[in-house]
């Protein structure tokens, strides 16, 4: 009797976001963290872009480097903010030539600070929508990801105004969303339902976050409109001066907001890495990556 081979459960796919390095010793400390996760193979690395595209030579410098010295995809985060529509094409138009086909199209927050009206350059493009068309117009070949905001976006009147700008944005050409930090995992849901009810249908990635240093994550993320739940902050209670006993944590937490959410279907996660592998590193071990592709089945 021939006996059936009992089917491999998939691993997800994930994906690691990097940030630019700004002097030589964080530049060193970013490519221990790339050649630290570049084994576990992930679908794609991203790049992000300063405010008001402060960083634009050291994302573009990153990414060739990527590019260069690895066998990683990446993808370059670009943001509208503070330039006309010239700049951003010469920005997309390097890339492209020098092999990037994955852009992370944005917005970009006021260069007034977050919370402050947002103003578009006067020959700018005015909403991400019209970079995501421009960038497929231009170059087809070029995948765009966008942003997704499970509790909307701090400027949005209401879920149905936040949604009706991803659909201008799924509209203009962009395949996949990497949502905002987020901690309760209901939001999450919720916020996919409503998004599949309004027939958008891409991948919808969680963006997920150790919180390596709590107190400055938790202000950063909730600047940008991200809940910190109250047994979160419990969790962190007292640990303000213990770094080894918050790492612990901070893994605990992440890595049980990972697998709660595969055991209800996700496929597909964003790590929000702060250029650091440790945490990022054991997560992706406890979803079943191994490194060099002797992956085991979570
Ligand atoms: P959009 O998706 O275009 O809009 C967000 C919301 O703003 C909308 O839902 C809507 O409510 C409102 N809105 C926008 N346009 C209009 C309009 N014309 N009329 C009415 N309401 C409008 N920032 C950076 O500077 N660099 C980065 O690399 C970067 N990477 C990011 C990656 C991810 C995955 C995410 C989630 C955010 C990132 N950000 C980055 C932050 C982002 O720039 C800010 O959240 C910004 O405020 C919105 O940009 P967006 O592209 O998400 O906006």
């Amino acid at each position: 009797m021939s006996e059936i081979a009992p089917s491999q459960p998939r691993l997800p796919n994930i994906s690691f976001e990097f940030f630019p390095p700004k002097t030589e010793e964080m530049e060193r400390s970013l490519w221990e963290t790339i050649t630290r996760l570049a084994p576990l193979s992930p679908n794609f690395v991203s790049v992000t872009y300063g405010a008001g595209g402060s960083t634009r030579e050291r994302t573009h410098s990153t990414i060739t480097r990527i590019l260069n010295e690895t066998a990683l995809v990446p993808a370059a985060h670009l943001t509208c903010v503070n330039a006309p529509k010239q700049d951003v094409d010469d920005v997309v138009a390097q890339y492209h030539q020098v092999g990037v086909r994955h852009i992370v199209a944005l917005r970009g927050d006021p260069t007034t600070g977050i919370g402050t009206p947002y103003v578009a350059h006067a020959e700018g493009y005015q909403t991400s929508a019209d970079l995501v068309a421009s960038i497929k117009n231009r170059y087809p070949d070029i995948d765009v990801t966008v942003s997704a905001y499970p509790e909307k976006h701090p400027e949005s009147p209401d879920f149905d105004a936040d949604i009706d700008v991803l659909k201008a944005k799924v509209d203009a050409g962009a395949t996949r969303a990497i949502t905002q930090v987020f901690f309760d995992n209901d939001l999450y849901f919720r916020y996919l339902d409503r998004v599949r009810a309004r027939g958008i249908d891409i991948p919808i990635l969680p963006g997920i976050m150790p919180m390596h240093n709590f107190k400055q994550a938790r202000n950063f993320v909730t600047r940008a409109g991200t809940t910190v739940p109250s047994w979160l902050d419990e969790k962190f209670d007292g640990l303000d001066d213990d770094a080894e006993t918050r790492k612990l944590v901070a893994a605990t937490v992440a890595a049980g907001q990972v697998q709660k959410l595969a055991k209800h279907g996700v496929t597909d996660f964003h790590f929000y890495t702060m250029n650091r592998a440790d945490l990022v590193f054991a997560i992706s071990h406890l979803l079943g990556f191994r490194p060099n592709g002797a992956q085991k089945a979570a």
